[in-house]
């Protein structure tokens, strides 16, 4: 009973020094990636919810006010940053009057700080021009090494809020690299595939995929991101695809499939509806399942 007592004491006299804590950390992520990245790296020691759905347009969420409810209890909030959430996160966050997420706080990790980031506007780019990547683009998080970037951030950061746990966050970690390590073969031969494929995407977001893979962006449907398209630039767009005969549009579920259907049909390109985020459909239920669908959908079209 002595016995018993003394380490409840010192449980609790650890719990309360912040060395080993008794509740889980709370995490909350603006996508369903990095909620899934952040379950990878903190495993049993955290609890992680996403804000967004993983069929939901990134850069307009419904800011519904049962989105407070997790982001005033949150220890940690994880966003894209580059602006993608700037639309709904940054006034739920405000609304959450939750100190430890706020901006400058240890629980706020902007993912992007640690990615190369693609697209930086060359000349002073705001948003009252109407493009929605005025900081570079936001869409990073799908070539493995980046999603590794990302899952390294998260467990540096976890082992400063929770350095009672650091081993396990290490451990962990290194479980998710070789887990991608052990999917790297199978990627590489699918991506061998498609390099030099053309491709007209209908938002400015497949940038880092399309690096990765070697993908040609022969143009986009939306004008600028974020600003869609008008007749003009439409038949233009048409006319450059046949003449560069795209083989592909990529669309996500969420954006107009009607116009992209009768663009691709025009230009004789097959329109291939691409899942960006874990929980994009039932079936992609973690971030390997994300990658694998990608490459599947586009192995289905040949350059
Ligand atoms: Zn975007």
């Amino acid at each position: 009973m002595v016995r018993l007592s003394q380490c409840l004491f010192l449980l609790l006299f650890l719990a309360r020094s912040g060395i080993v804590r008794a509740e889980p950390i709370r995490i909350v992520t603006s996508i369903e990636t990095f909620a899934d990245l952040a379950r990878s790296v903190g495993g049993d020691n955290v609890k992680v919810e996403s804000l967004a759905r993983g069929y939901q347009d990134p850069h307009f969420v419904e800011a519904k006010p049962s989105l407070l409810i997790p982001l005033s209890k949150a220890d940690l909030l994880i966003y894209a940053g580059l602006d993608l959430e700037i639309e709904w996160l940054p006034p739920l966050v405000q609304g959450s009057r939750n100190p430890r997420i706020q901006s400058g706080a240890k629980g706020n990790l902007d993912a992007s700080t640690a990615i190369e980031v693609l697209d930086l506007p060359a000349g002073k780019v705001d948003r009252s021009q109407g493009d929605i990547h005025p900081r570079g683009n936001p869409h990073y998080w799908l070539p493995p090494i980046n999603a590794l970037k990302v899952a390294k951030e998260i467990a540096a950061r976890l082992k400063e809020l929770d350095s009672g746990h650091a081993a396990d966050y290490e451990k962990n970690l290194q479980k998710f690299g070789a887990a991608l390590k052990a999917k790297a073969g199978d990627w590489s031969r699918k991506a061998a595939s498609l390099r030099g494929l053309k491709v007209v995407p209908y938002h400015k977001s497949w940038s880092y995929v399309s690096d990765w893979l070697g993908l040609r962006e022969m143009g986009y449907v939306e004008i600028k991101p974020g600003i869609p398209p008008d007749p003009k630039h439409l038949a233009e767009l048409i006319l450059r695809m046949k003449a560069e005969s795209v083989r592909a549009l990529l669309i996500e579920s969420f954006y107009n499939r009607g116009i992209a259907g009768q663009v691709a049909d025009s230009a004789g390109a097959k329109l291939l509806v691409l899942p960006s985020d874990v929980g994009a459909t039932p079936q992609i239920r973690c971030y390997a399942d994300l990658v694998d669908a990608v490459l599947d959908a586009l192995g289905r079209v040949s350059p």
